[in-house]
This record gives structure tokens, C-alpha cells and sequence, in this order.
């Protein structure tokens, strides 16, 4: 009999986090209510299947707190403010979410538990732990890139495999909700305004984010050119003799790394005493080799070698790893114009790294702004823009900030929130550009006013670039 026996556990949420966490807990002896808000046909198969193993599900109701419940284990995107987490508040109930139930499942079997290498920031996330699943797998170690990224960290820490290290993708969500976590070592890649109608201001968003770092043992990585992220370093509480660790393009300082003519150099983690350096790949190694890219590859590498991958395991992981779909991919050219598909660039930060890789741009953008502001992203991108086009709920905001920062860039703004809007978007697009051109989705917003998630957004693209060509 375990803690677990008879345990009055709610779990908010079906879907990625909380169909394991019910099946989990449930399999632990726990009694397990699942709370859901929706009540759709999707809804319903999941919890048929959840029934049919004996778990109470209520549809349709994610408010009220069932009777009895000790613990609520919430689904990440889940907001503080819910009704849910009020009632559990009065009523003493602690709230944890499926990171932090991971954490505290993790070697339950009696094997040691795998030690967590740790990634949040705004962008980069998926792609950096990627990187650094591909390093220490080129180190012959056996791991994953599990969390944010869609493989649920639950599985992985109580599941058959056998894992020496985890490459943990974190969202802020994540993090807001898992307080006892504590990393081997962690990175913040980058900070810049994202949900913040989720964490209700900028401070409060940082201050999730920086959760990460504490009580990390041997290295809290962070990036030099953002000193928010440093800054979350300073505060954090951590073991003793776990250092500070930083990421730059440019030459790295004693504990840092960066590059060096075209060299990716590591002056932190260095095994030979008489040397002050030691390369570690080529800036060729990685796929894209595009500026905000390069800072992923090194954050990945500071991870690596925190754990005490050697150089060579570096350089092989960095060739090894290819980019997952809709990151900057590159669909057709047309008329000499180049076509390219960042959907993934769901906020402003990532629309910046992405339109500063092109000399000459029409961007198509929008979709739901998530409490963002474009002044700043158009007037850096103002030069770049040969025109936009613009489509979605919250498109307004980007033509106003054109207006302001760019009033000579033609701008086409669709009226239009419906799936269709992409064919036009990119016909439009086509008109805009000339050779040598490229065309760009980077919607600097999320795209569920039009689509279902972001991947659909960029195969819709695609889609239309493929029928320009036809
Ligand atoms: P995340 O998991 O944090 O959403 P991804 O690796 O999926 O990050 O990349 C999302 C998008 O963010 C990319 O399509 C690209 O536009 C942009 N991006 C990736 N890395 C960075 C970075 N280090 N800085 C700024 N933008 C980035």
C-alpha cells in the first residue's frame, strides 16, 4: 500500500497531460476524478476510454472542485485565476501540475532516476532540447527530448524504458505549476513578452520562467545578449558550487560559451588545464546556421557538457540533428521568389529572429495577438518589408503598427478569419514580391482564431504555395 492508495486526486483536463496523469495515478491505486470544460465528440471518446478502466470524468464542468479531492493535478494551460484553483485554495487542496507529478513519480521503481536537463525561454525551446537529445545520444547515452515538446515527461519517468538523462522541454505553464523541480542543469534561452494574458504581467511571466534555475546542481546556462535571463540566474536559489554558465555569438568569456571565426567554442567546461578553450563544432554543423539558431546549438551544447559529454559527441549530436517541420522550412521557389514557412513563429520574438534572416520580405501575418504589441517588431523589420499581408482576428494591430513604423510598405489586409484566407494570403503575396524576394508566414501570433494549432497553418501554406506552382 502506497501514498497513492485511495488518494482523492482530480485531474483537470483531458488531453497531452492529463489522459497519462489519470491512467497514472489511477494504475498507483489512486481514485481518480478527471474535470474537463469541454464537452465535444473528441471529449467524449477520450473519456469513454478513461471509464472503461474505472476513472470518474466529468464533462462540461471544469469548475466545481469534486468532494473529497487532496490533490488537483492540472493541465498546464490551465489559468491560476480558474474557479477551479480558487475552491482548491479555501479548501487547503495543493495543486500541482504533470511536471510536478513527474518529478515526484520519478524513480519509484527503486532504479535511480534519471537526471533532468532543463530548457524554457520564449523561442528555441523544441529546438533546443532536440540538439541536445542529439548530442547526448551521439554520446551513447540514452535519453529523450520529453515535456512541452509532446511526449509526455509522465511516461518517460514511469514508463518500461530506461533513461540515463531526460532532455526536458518546459513552458512557462509548466513551470508556473511544478515547484519542487530541481534540474541537473537548466537554460533560459531568451525572455520576451509571451502569454501574457496567462501570467498577467511581464514579472510574473519572468518570474515562472525562472523557476527553472532553482535548485540546479551544476550549471544554470543563460544568454548573454539577454540579460533577463541572467538576471533570473542571480535570483535563483541553487545547490553550492552549481555555476553560472553563459551563451553568446560573439567571443565567450571565461565560463561561456560562444564562437570564435566561424567555431563554436566552449571556455567553460574545459578538461585540460593548460588549455582556455575548446572547440566544439562548426557553425556549418548547424541546421539552419541562422544567428538565433546558432544560440540554440550552444545552449544545447552548455547542457551537454555540464553532464560531461565530450567535444567530439558535440560536434556529431549538432550534425546529426535535423529541424522539425514549420521552423523557418524552406517550401518552394516560384518565379524566382522563395517561399518559407515559419508558422512556428507564434509571437513577436520569433517573427524578429526569422524576418532578420531575409534581405527582402512580404510577410503575411496574424492570427491572436495574446496581449502583444508590434511596434517594436515593425520597426525593425521596416527595411526588410517589400509588403505584408495580413489575415486573422487580431491583424488590426499589426496594420496599425505598420502605419506607424512602415507607411510605405504596401499592405494587403485580408478581411478574413476563415481557413480559405491562406490561399489568398499567399496569391496576394505573389503579387507583392519580386525576384530574389522571399515570402514569409511568420505570424508573430498564435493560430487558433483560423487553425487548429500551428502545424495546420503551415501545411495550409504550403498547400497554396504548392497549388501557385501548379
Ligand atoms: P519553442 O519550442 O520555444 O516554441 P521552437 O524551437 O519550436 O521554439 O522555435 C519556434 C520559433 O521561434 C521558430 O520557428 C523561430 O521562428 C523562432 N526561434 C527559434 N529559436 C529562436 C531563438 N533562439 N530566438 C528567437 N527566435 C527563435
Amino acid at each position: 500500500v502506497t501514498e497513492w492508495q485511495g488518494k482523492h486526486v482530480t485531474v483537470a483536463g483531458l488531453g497531452v497531460s492529463g489522459i497519462p496523469a489519470a491512467k497514472v495515478l489511477h494504475g498507483l491505486g489512486a481514485r481518480v476524478t478527471v474535470v474537463n470544460d469541454g464537452d465535444d465528440e473528441r471529449a467524449r471518446a477520450q473519456a469513454a476510454e478513461l471509464e472503461a478502466l474505472g476513472i470518474t470524468v466529468r464533462l462540461g464542468d471544469g469548475a466545481t472542485l469534486p468532494e473529497g479531492t487532496e490533490l488537483i493535478v492540472t493541465a498546464p494551460g490551465w489559468k491560476p485565476d480558474k474557479p477551479l484553483f480558487t475552491a482548491a485554495e479555501r479548501a487547503g487542496v495543493p495543486v500541482w501540475g504533470d511536471v510536478e507529478l513527474a518529478w515526484r513519480l520519478r524513480g519509484r521503481d527503486g532504479r535511480e532516476a534519471a537526471p533532468w536537463l532543463a530548457v524554457t525561454g520564449t523561442n528555441g525551446k523544441t529546438t533546443t532540447v532536440q540538439m541536445l537529445a542529439a548530442i547526448l545520444k551521439a554520446a551513447g547515452l540514452r535519453t529523450a527530448a520529453v515535456g512541452n515538446i509532446g511526449v509526455s515527461l509522465l511516461d518517460a519517468v514511469t514508463g518500461e524504458e530506461r533513461y540515463d538523462v531526460l532532455a526536458v522541454e518546459l513552458s512557462s505553464y509548466q513551470l508556473h505549476w511544478a515547484p519542487s523541480v530541481r534540474a541537473h542543469s537548466a537554460a533560459v534561452l531568451n525572455l520576451a513578452p509571451d502569454h501574457l494574458d496567462w501570467h498577467g504581467s511581464m514579472e510574473a511571466y519572468a518570474r515562472d520562467k525562472g523557476r527553472i534555475y532553482e535548485g540546479n546542481r551544476v550549471a544554470c546556462v543563460y544568454n548573454v545578449a539577454d540579460k533577463a535571463t541572467e538576471d533570473l540566474v542571480r535570483e535563483a536559489d541553487v545547490e553550492e558550487g552549481c555555476r553560472a554558465v553563459g551563451f553568446t555569438l560573439g567571443t565567450p568569456g571565461p565560463s561561456q560559451l560562444g564562437v570564435v571565426d566561424g567555431i563554436l567554442v566552449d571556455r567553460a567546461f574545459v578538461a585540460d588545464r593548460h588549455r582556455n578553450a575548446q572547440e566544439l563544432a562548426e557553425v556549418g554543423d548547424v541546421d539552419p546556421p541562422a544567428p538565433h539558431n546558432i544560440a540554440n546549438a550552444l545552449a544545447a551544447a552548455a547542457l551537454a557538457r555540464a553532464f560531461g559529454v565530450p567535444a567530439t559527441a558535440v560536434r556529431d549530436g549538432l550534425r546529426a540533428f535535423r529541424p522539425d517541420a514549420h521552423r523557418i522550412a524552406h517550401v518552394a521557389d516560384v518565379d524566382g521568389v522563395a517561399y518559407v514557412d515559419d508558422s512556428k513563429a507564434t509571437n513577436t520574438h520569433a517573427a524578429q529572429a526569422s524576418l532578420a534572416a531575409y534581405e527582402s520580405v512580404v510577410w503575411i501575418a496574424g492570427g491572436l495577438a495574446k496581449g502583444a504589441t508590434f511596434d517594436e517588431l515593425v520597426a525593425g523589420a521596416a527595411k526588410r518589408l517589400r509588403g505584408a499581408v495580413l489575415i486573422g482576428a487580431d491583424r488590426a494591430l499589426i496594420r496599425e503598427a505598420l502605419a506607424r513604423h512602415a507607411p510605405e510598405v504596401p499592405v494587403v489586409d485580408l478581411d478574413r478569419t476563415d481557413t480559405g484566407a491562406m490561399l489568398q494570403a499567399v496569391q496576394e503575396a505573389r503579387r507583392l514580391a519580386r525576384p530574389g524576394d522571399t515570402v514569409l508566414l511568420a505570424p508573430a501570433c498564435a493560430s487558433m482564431d483560423m487553425f487548429a494549432n500551428y502545424n495546420k497553418r503551415g501545411d495550409a501554406f504550403a498547400q497554396a504555395v504548392r497549388e501557385l506552382g501548379a
